[in-house]
C-alpha cells in the first residue's frame, strides 16, 4: 500500500475489534503511528497491539484502556497520544455499544452508557484534540456515527438518538473550523460485518423462528438493498480517503456506506 500517511499520528477510539481494529490496520499500512483504544481479553488486547505494531515496525501499538463513558479519561487520552506521538493528527471517535429494546423497557442505565459512550465521548474527545490541531495546521477528525445517524429504525432507541445526536456535532464542529485546514466528517455504514452486528443475528433468528441465514437476510438486512453484510475493510478504505491527501473540501459530511439503504 502507498504510505500515504507517513509521518502522521493516530488515535482510533475502540479498535481492539471491528471496524476500529480495521480503521487502525490500513492507517498504519499506509504508514501512520496509531494508538489503539478498547476493551477486550487480554489476549485479543495484545494480538491487535502486535499485528498493529508490526505495520509500524514496533513490537506493539501504543494502546490507551480508556473507558470512553469517562469524560475525563477520555480527554486524558488524547492528551496521552498527544505526548506519546509529540502531535496528533488523526482522530478517529469509533468507540460504540448497542442495545435493541422496546423503549419503555429501555434500561436507563443502558441509555446512559450509549449515550456517554456513542456521543459523548467524541465531543470530549474532539473538544480535547481541536486545539492542537489548529495550532499545528493540520487535522482530520473523523467520527463513525451510522446509517441509525441519517434514518431509524425501531427498538433501538438510544442508539439513533446518539447516532443523530454525532451527525449534528459533525456538522457544527465543521462549521466552526471550515475556514481552518482541520476538517471533521462522519461515515454512516449500514450493517457492516463485526461482532456488534453479528450479535444482532441470533435474538432475530430465535424472535422469528428462522435460520439465522434467513434472520440475516430477512430482518437484519431487510433495509439495506444489498443483502449482503458491507465489510470492515470497506468502511477502512473510505475512512483512509477522508484522512489522506485530496481529501481536504470533505467537511461537515454525512458519507453513506451502506448498500442502497440511504437511497431507498
Ligand atoms: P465492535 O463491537 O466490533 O467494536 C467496538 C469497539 O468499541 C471495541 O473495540 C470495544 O472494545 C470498544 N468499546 C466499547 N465500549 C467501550 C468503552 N466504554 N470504552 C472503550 N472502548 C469501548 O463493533 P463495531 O461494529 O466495529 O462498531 C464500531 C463503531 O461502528 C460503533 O460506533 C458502531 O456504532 C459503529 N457502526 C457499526 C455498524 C455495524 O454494523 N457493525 C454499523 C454502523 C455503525
Amino acid at each position: 500500500m502507498e504510505r500515504i500517511l507517513a509521518g502522521q499520528a493516530a488515535l482510533v477510539t475502540g479498535s481492539t475489534s471491528g471496524i476500529g481494529l480495521g480503521i487502525a490496520k490500513i492507517y498504519a499500512e499506509a504508514g501512520a503511528r496509531v494508538m489503539l483504544n478498547g476493551f477486550g481479553r487480554p489476549e485479543e488486547i495484545a494480538a491487535a497491539r502486535a499485528e498493529i505494531g508490526a505495520l509500524m515496525g514496533m513490537a506493539e501499538a501504543p494502546y490507551s484502556a480508556t473507558d470512553m463513558s469517562k469524560p475525563e479519561e477520555v480527554r486524558g487520552m488524547v492528551a496521552e497520544a498527544e505526548k506519546a506521538f509529540g502531535k496528533l493528527d488523526i482522530l478517529v471517535n469509533n468507540a460504540g455499544i448497542q442495545f435493541v429494546s422496546p423503549v419503555q423497557d429501555f434500561p436507563a442505565a443502558k441509555w446512559d452508557a450509549i449515550i456517554a459512550i456513542n456521543l459523548s465521548s467524541n465531543f470530549h474527545a474532539i473538544a480535547a484534540a481541536l486545539p492542537g490541531m489548529l495550532e499545528r495546521k493540520h487535522g482530520r477528525i473523523l467520527n463513525v456515527a451510522s446509517a441509525h445517524g441519517l434514518v431509524a429504525s425501531p427498538y433501538k432507541t438510544a442508539y439513533v438518538a446518539a447516532k443523530h445526536g454525532v451527525v449534528g456535532l459533525t456538522k457544527s464542529v465543521a462549521l466552526e473550523i471550515a475556514q481552518s485546514p482541520v476538517t471533521c466528517n462522519a461515515i454512516c455504514p449500514g450493517f457492516v460485518r463485526t461482532p456488534l452486528a453479528e450479535a444482532q443475528v441470533k435474538p432475530l433468528a430465535e424472535k422469528f423462528g428462522v435460520s439465522e441465514e434467513a434472520a440475516l437476510k430477512d430482518h437484519l438486512l431487510e433495509k439495506q438493498p444489498s443483502k449482503r453484510w458491507i465489510e470492515v475493510e470497506e468502511v477502512a478504505r473510505m475512512a483512509l480517503y477522508l484522512v489522506g491527501p485530496g481529501s481536504g473540501g470533505v467537511n461537515g459530511s454525512a458519507l453513506s456506506i451502506d448498500g442502497g439503504w440511504l437511497a431507498a
